[in-house]
């Protein structure tokens, strides 16, 4: 590292997978990094453990109503943290002035506002949040401009790209991104009327939180990073490909004019994403395992069957409609991810809720991060409605 000191890092939605992650990796590294902020939506106790362990100076619980419970819990430890909560400690812990790094990486469109904030504050933002840019490209990419802010993506297939990007002299010379998708954990699968949130929730390569899992497991994950894809490099729709590759060795692609494709490859681990981008622009140990080629079998690559996982087509097609049109899919997806993991919808109307959603609201394009939670809401209350029928209905079989 350049910098004298260790470089304070805000991790929003620290108890979670990527939390842990990143975590793991700076503790590898207690001269380069030191934590000063740690958020959790409602996990007093996790997160009271993680301010034992790493002592910041900030923990926020984004829900108020657990406020008291966490600074009882961390005053009967010693642990002299400072306690703050709900949006206004979110952006407390966003805009940290001993954080030169913030990692966002809480789940959904929660996350967006202090995204937004970190990217304002001009950090180092490490975003695994894909929903934030995925509702907000536009935005958040202005105030990554306007705050002097460095973007870079934690997303694995993203990380991937900035990694392949690096020797482009100029993105002209890029003929195509190339996202991989594992396929998830019903690649193989015909007949998806009796999917439990179990069987959606247990991927074959990757540990992540159970919305991600799902959205792996209807390949929406990889429709919302075509999205991210587009914000973040600057391509539009049929410059971004996806190909399906089982054993995700290869994280993806970039392919240039002189027909060269260069691949960023390693063992599915986020640790390896997360240390590029909390050391770039060096080289730092992740505590992820090595990829040994002489034991892998083979790399296949198929096409994604957008038949049976539709939810990949409503993304491109959001994609292709507009801005507005991303946040009513990621709205209506998530909406509809909850009710399957509470076992209130099938995992087959999964997708039937986000299309109907999107023939049913079309609204303008957002200018502002308030239009942008506007359009959210609006299509949570359509979605909410269509999901509740379907309960009416007496669906899903599983239940
Ligand atoms: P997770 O569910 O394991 O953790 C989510 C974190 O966000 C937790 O700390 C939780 O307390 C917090 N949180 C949840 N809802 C919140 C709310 N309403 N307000 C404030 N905080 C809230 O999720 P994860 O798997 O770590 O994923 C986090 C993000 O990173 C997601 O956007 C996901 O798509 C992205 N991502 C994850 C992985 C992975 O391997 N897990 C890979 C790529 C991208
Ligand atoms: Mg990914």
């Amino acid at each position: 590292m350049d910098e004298v000191g260790p470089r304070g890092v805000s991790i929003l939605g620290a108890t979670g997978s990527i939390g842990a992650s990143t975590l793991d990796v700076i503790a590898r590294h207690p001269d380069d990094f030191r934590v000063v902020a740690l958020t959790a939506h409602r996990n007093v106790t996790g997160l009271a453990a993680l301010c034992a362990q790493y002592r910041p100076q900030l923990a926020v619980i984004g829900d108020p109503a657990h406020e008291s419970e966490l600074r009882s819990a961390l005053r009967e430890a010693n642990v002299p943290t400072r306690v703050h909560s709900g949006v206004p400690g979110l952006l407390e812990a966003a805009r940290c002035e001993g954080a030169a790094i913030v990692v966002a990486a809480i789940v959904g469109a929660a996350g967006l506002v202090p995204t937004i904030a970190a990217a304002r504050a001009g950090k180092r933002l490490l975003l695994a949040n894909k929903e934030a840019i995925v509702c907000a490209g536009m935005l958040l990419l202005d105030a990554v401009r306007v705050g002097g802010a460095t973007l870079l993506p934690l997303d694995s297939e993203h990380n991937a790209i900035h990694q392949c990007l690096a020797g482009a002299r100029s993105r002209g010379s890029v003929r195509r991104l190339i996202l991989t998708a594992s396929g998830g954990p019903f690649r193989t699968r015909q007949d998806f009327s009796t999917v439990t949130p179990e069987q959606a929730c247990a991927h074959p390569n990757w540990q992540m939180g159970r919305k991600i899992s799902v959205d792996s497991a209807t390949l929406m994950n990889k429709g919302l990073e075509v999205i991210e894809a587009s914000w973040l490099f600057g391509f539009v729709r049929n410059q971004i490909d996806v190909v399906v590759h089982p054993q995700s060795v290869v994280h993806s692609m970039v392919e240039f004019d002189d027909g060269s494709v260069l691949a960023q490859m390693g063992t599915p681990d986020m640790r390896t994403p997360i240390a590029y981008a909390l050391g770039y622009p060096d080289r730092i140990e992740s505590g992820s395992e090595r990829l040994d080629f002489l034991r892998l079998s083979a790399l296949t690559f198929e096409a994604p069957d957008l038949t049976r996982f539709p939810c990949l087509g409503l993304a491109y097609h959001a994609l292709e409609s507009g801005p507005a049109a991303s946040i009513v899919l990621n709205a209506s997806n998530e909406m509809a991810v909850e009710a399957f993991l509470e076992r209130r919808l099938a995992f087959t109307d999964i997708a039937r809720v986000i299309s109907q959603t999107l023939d049913a609201i079309a609204p303008a394009v957002p200018q502002s991060v308030e239009d942008v939670l506007g359009i959210d809401s609006l299509a949570r209350a359509h979605a909410r409605g269509l999901i509740g029928q379907s309960a009416v209905a007496g669906k899903p079989a599983d239940r």
